[in-house]
């Protein structure tokens, strides 16, 4: 049995014989001379192919290969500083596993057509470097959460109520019953903390999102923990430490993926060093007056373009708190110490990135969320079960949410969202 090499472990072999399985990601040759750079998800690597030493008949068929054609190649690897990872391999056999025929990207093409293949696109060495950097954020989500002893816990997907903002809720027919496609764990996640304590998830969440911005998906993956007994200053501390988590195993992990997507990992050393800024939205509204000559009306929510404008004066992220009642959630505490504002916080990335999580202290008396139902236009009744959870033996608790893949928009330094996942969907795209 032939023992295959990924590429990158047949360069750290660095000399004799190999045998490797890819896809051809460059050809190019002459009628005596075939050059095929062939791509596996490791690395890409030069090989040469002769007609002396193949054969008319097998040098007609690696003349005939094409871009995205699988192959096996076998040959000796040797040091070679003009090939374009430094390594070549002097094939002396191949096959051809599966053909490819005119392969449809090519250089330049737009956008949109980049998104209409996305199924083929996905290999690209930009979509391969993303994609293994998401891989390392979710690892270390999962390993974040593990190591402070959460436990992993689950929401149901399909939700009777509309919870939070009806106009963002995706509504499906459940057997003749409206159902809702969930936005979030957290509702039936302050369940689980009764029986479980601290606990976790990453799991998609749906937002029929109608902006056509650079950092909204309709179905995005959604990092949320809930903690039992907890204070305001626990989630200001997770939210800190799981970036700082996060970004230190992408330099650890991807320095190589960071360079192919021209990614300064300078820009993300500070956020694992220096300490993230605290500061409450009534703060943030002097510092964008004073700094970015922005008026914002105190009680205004914080707009992309206000939050872009005022983490692009920080090389770390932001935690504002304390942000005014009627812009945030029902389910928000009340500050005990001023009652126009609540314990929540968003932590906004630098470097005009925006939002990554949003978390807040859960309002504990069953009297104020029944006030702040109704105030939105809410009929009480219908969030039964979650009222039933502050009425018998209600606790301080509190959480976050983190959308993953504005976390990876971020640390990739991605101009849009969209290239965080594989098959985006937004209102606009949803295909293939
Ligand atoms: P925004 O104001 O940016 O739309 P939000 O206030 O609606 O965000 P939350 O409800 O607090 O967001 O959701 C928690 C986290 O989920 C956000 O901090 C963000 O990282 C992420 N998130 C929210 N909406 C989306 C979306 N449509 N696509 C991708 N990620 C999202
Ligand atoms: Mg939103």
């Amino acid at each position: 049995m032939t023992e295959y090499k990924t590429v990158k472990e047949a360069m750290k072999q660095g000399s004799g014989k190999v045998s490797l399985q890819g896809w051809v990601y460059r050809e190019r040759g002459s009628s005596k001379l075939k050059f095929i750079v062939l791509r596996d998800s490791t690395d890409i690597i030069q090989c040469v192919l002769e007609k002396d030493k193949l054969g008319d008949k097998k040098f007609d068929v690696a003349d005939k290969v094409q871009v995205e054609t699988s192959m096996r190649i076998h040959g000796i690897i040797k040091e070679d500083k003009r090939a374009p990872t430094g390594y070549e391999i002097a094939v002396e056999d191949f096959e051809v596993v599966g053909a490819s025929n005119e392969f449809p990207i090519t250089k330049d093409q737009s956008t949109e057509f980049l998104a209409d293949n996305r199924h083929l696109w996905l290999r690209s060495r930009r979509m391969t470097a993303i994609l293994k950097i998401r891989s390392t954020v979710f690892h270390a989500i999962d390993d974040y959460f593990r190591k402070e002893g959460f436990y992993i816990y689950h929401s149901p997907c399909f939700s009777p109520n509309n919870c939070e903002g009806g106009s963002t809720v995706f509504k499906v027919d459940y057997f003749g019953t409206p159902m809702y496609l969930t936005q979030s764990w957290q509702l039936y996640a302050e369940a689980g903390i009764f029986s479980l304590g601290n606990i976790y998830t990453i799991a998609p969440s749906f937002r029929a999102e109608r902006s056509k911005t650079s950092r909204h998906l309709t179905e995005y993956w959604h990092a949320e923990m809930e903690m039992a007994w907890c204070k305001f200053e626990d989630i200001l501390k997770h939210a800190e430490q799981i970036i700082k988590f996060i970004v230190q195993k992408v330099l650890e992990n991807n320095q190589e993926e960071l360079k192919i997507l021209e990614r300064d990992p300078k820009k993300l050393e500070p956020i694992v060093k220096k300490p993230f800024i605290q500061m409450t939205y009534t703060d943030a509204l002097k510092v964008l007056k004073e700094k970015c000559n922005m008026d914002v009306e105190w009680g205004k929510d914080l707009r992309t373009i206000e939050e872009e404008k005022l983490t692009k004066l920080y090389e770390v992220p932001l935690l504002v708190t304390r942000y005014p009642k009627k812009v945030k959630a029902f389910y928000m505490k009340v500050d005990p110490e001023n009652e126009d504002v609540v314990l929540g916080v968003d932590c906004l990335a630098p470097e005009g990135y925006g939002e990554i999580i949003g978390g807040s202290q859960r309002e504990e008396s069953p009297e104020e969320i029944e006030r702040r139902l109704r105030a939105q236009g809410e009929d009480p009744k219908s969030y039964g079960w979650y009222l039933d959870l502050r009425k018998y033996g209600s606790i301080p608790h509190g959480g976050f949410g983190l959308g993953v893949e504005r976390v990876i928009t971020w640390i990739c330094g991605l101009d849009n969202i969209k290239d965080a996942i594989p098959f985006p969907r937004t209102m606009l795209r949803f295909n293939p």
